[in-house]
């Protein structure tokens, strides 16, 4: 369990059983919990096939409540007049049925939508039902045909509030509303001064991308003031960045705001939310520490410091206290979601102990052989160092003639046989040297998986996010392997080799040898049993932002929901076949299949192929067609 931290980033939704599986209770400590492991061989049953993510309706709903509930207690402990309204920012992940089901567990607590475009916006129109007390927050930049829309909806009854972040916007706002005689509710989003933290830190500071300098939000006061629709400006908004590592940077900026909030109304604005965007972090390594992966606060102290402060700040300025909005989406939708997939082949580095080098070797193999033979606990470091030169001299005598293929190949494995030892005396010190941290690296097994990094954990790749990464069964042996991951793409950068720590990262991960299959069948393509990872707490940002590398497609998507009888299939969102992802690169099945089946008549013609072979190709050529873009596997 400590191995893979699971209790720190798992709790309250997954754990490890007696069987050695992981389990899942979507409905935290409240309700019964899957065998994650079973639920896959269940999946497998009804041939759906890897890479599989699952998403469990049920987290989501818990994630809604446990913020709403939080809000809730912080507002009864610290005699709050005023009420949480919370948002969930569409961009997070987009999914119909995410969207959908956010809105349905919403509703009791009149949970809105944020969008931050004008396809989620259309989005957010369709959704949300109009009438109710949801509040429909309208960020991004925004052209006339945004504004107009937004507030055209106000008509159907939805809460829109249009969210200024360019001065250019209010005029437009100004003269939309005009034209259609409808007032809008404005907000203005501040680019605070408070230092944001961590990959998303940017989102704030002056030279923000977005929002309103100081004296900018003056000038839209000044702006409606003269207009007389200053009564219109009823929200202030901020957004320090996501994943917000350090309760200190929250604390700073809401008390910022809060200042900020006061001194609006006072300049005769009818302020009435207060807005504090996303930042909510996750405790992807679970060590409750201000490291980047993880959070040094929880839920409830967020809340608290929000509904404390802004009481405080509201006390002293003598203002109404606002209805706070917050939009979280990492917080509410990254737990519902794990990637299930397989391991497919490993490769590992030379480990079989080497032969006595004799005498009448060359010279460079003896050096090799003899550094082996020292290495103790005394000379760990130097003879890593002697190992690395003698290699090096090798592949220069190989290159220029003195050395052949055979002795070059024996060089290698003398070479690896060092580092083999040389790292097993590393691991039990206390202390690595710095040259040495990379032979953990050097010498880690490569696991082969059925994913593509660049579609399903984008974050991981590209701003090297950490995700939990663990089996999902066999947790009751031995890991004895160090292993990094490696996808399918034929790109170098498709490669996981950073995984959690403790207020760490680590460069390999324990994982369990394959096991062979006790029949092995000569049919099949593998060789061994089928050994399944997850990667956790993947539901924000993931999927959307994930690309078509290789053109690796989306994956399957089921979402499960727990029923009496134990959980239920809702939805089955079946991923990309490579007929769906060609067109999104303009080609089509048809003309394809076409333009092979003529290739095949004209070497038909030239005597080439023959009758059968060629039917054989068209058929695999068709049914590739309907086929999923990953390994069918298994
Ligand atoms: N609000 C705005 C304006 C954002 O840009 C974002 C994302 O960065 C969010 C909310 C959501 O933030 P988080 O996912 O950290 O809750």
């Amino acid at each position: 369990e400590n191995l893979y931290r699971i209790q720190g980033w798992g709790e309250p939704y997954f754990s490890i059983n007696a069987a050695g599986h992981v389990t899942v209770s979507p409905q935290g400590d409240r309700g019964g919990s899957l065998d994650l492991y079973e639920l896959v061989a269940a999946l497998r049953q009804r041939n759906i096939g890897l890479p599989l993510l699952i998403r469990f309706s049920d987290i989501l709903a818990d994630r809604i409540e446990r913020l709403n509930a939080a809000f809730a207690r912080a507002i009864a402990r610290y005699n709050y007049p005023n009420v949480y309204r919370g948002v969930y920012p569409i961009k997070c992940n987009q999914h119909r049925h995410i969207v959908e089901s956010l809105v349905r567990y919403g509703k009791p607590y009149q949970f809105g939508l944020e969008a931050g475009s004008k396809p989620e916006l259309m989005i957010a129109l369709a959704t949300l039902e109009p009438s109710s007390e949801a509040l429909l927050i309208c960020n991004g930049y925004k052209d006339r045909e945004y504004i107009e829309t937004a507030l055209l909806a106000r008509r159907l009854g939805h809460q829109t509030i249009v969210v200024i972040e360019q001065l250019e916007e209010l005029y437009v706002a100004l003269q939309i509303s005009k034209q259609l005689g409808i007032e809008p509710v404005l907000g203005v989003r501040g680019k605070l001064s408070t230092k944001g933290s961590g990959r998303w830190g940017t989102s704030t500071g002056d030279r923000a991308k977005f929002g309103l300098t100081i004296s900018e939000m003056l000038k839209v006061v000044d702006e409606l003031q003269a207009t007389g629709m200053l009564h219109c400006l009823q929200l202030l908004h901020f957004h320090i960045g996501s994943q917000i590592s350090s309760i200190s940077v929250i604390k700073d900026a809401i008390r910022e705001a809060s200042q900020i909030y006061v001194q609006l109304t006072r300049l005769g604005a009818n302020m009435c939310y207060l807005d504090v965007g996303g930042g909510l972090g996750v405790d992807y390594d679970g060590s409750k520490t201000n490291f980047y992966a993880s959070k040094n606060y929880n839920m409830q102290n967020y809340a608290n410091d929000i509904v404390a402060y802004v009481r405080d700040a509201c006390e002293q300025g003598r203002v109404n206290a606002p209805i706070l909005v917050s939009e979280s989406g990492r917080a509410i939708a990254s737990h519902q979601s794990v990637l299930i997939f397989d391991v497919l082949e490993t490769n590992d580095v030379p480990s079989t102990p080497p032969q006595a080098v004799e005498e009448t070797e060359h010279l460079v193999l003896r050096n090799l052989w003899e550094t082996y033979e020292s290495i103790n606990e005394n000379n760990y470091q130097e003879t890593y160092n002697d190992a690395i030169q003698f290699k090096e001299e090798a592949t220069s005598l190989f290159n220029f003639g003195y050395l052949s293929l055979k002795e070059r190949a024996r060089a290698e494995q003398l070479y690896w046989a060092c580092c083999g030892k040389i790292l097993d005396i590393a691991r039990r010190q206390e202390y690595v040297p710095d040259d040495l941290e990379d032979l953990e690296k050097i010498m880690a097994s490569i696991y082969y998986v059925n994913l593509s990094v660049f579609q399903s954990a984008p974050d991981s790749w590209a701003i090297d996010q950490l995700f939990p990464i663990m089996p999902i069964h066999r947790l009751n042996e031995e890991p004895t392997q160090r292993a990094i991951l490696a996808d399918l793409t034929c790109d170098s950068d498709g490669k996981i080799d950073q995984f959690i720590d403790l207020r760490d990262v680590k460069s390999v991960l324990e994982l369990h040898p394959l096991k062979p299959l006790e029949k092995p069948n000569s049919d099949r393509q593998k060789s061994h049993e089928p050994y399944y990872l997850g990667m956790f707490l993947v539901g924000a940002y993931q999927e959307i932002m994930g690309n078509l590398h290789n053109l690796f497609g989306d994956t399957n998507v089921v979402h499960i929901q727990m029923s009496p009888k134990g959980y239920q299939i809702e939805y089955l969102v079946k991923g990309d076949t490579i007929t769906e992802v060609l067109s999104y690169v303009q080609y089509k099945a048809e003309d394809l299949l076409e333009n092979i089946r003529r290739r095949t008549e004209q070497a038909l013609q030239e005597n080439r192929i023959t009758l059968k072979e060629s039917q054989l190709l068209l058929n695999d050529y068709e049914r590739s067609l309907s086929r999923y873009t990953y390994l069918v596997g298994e």
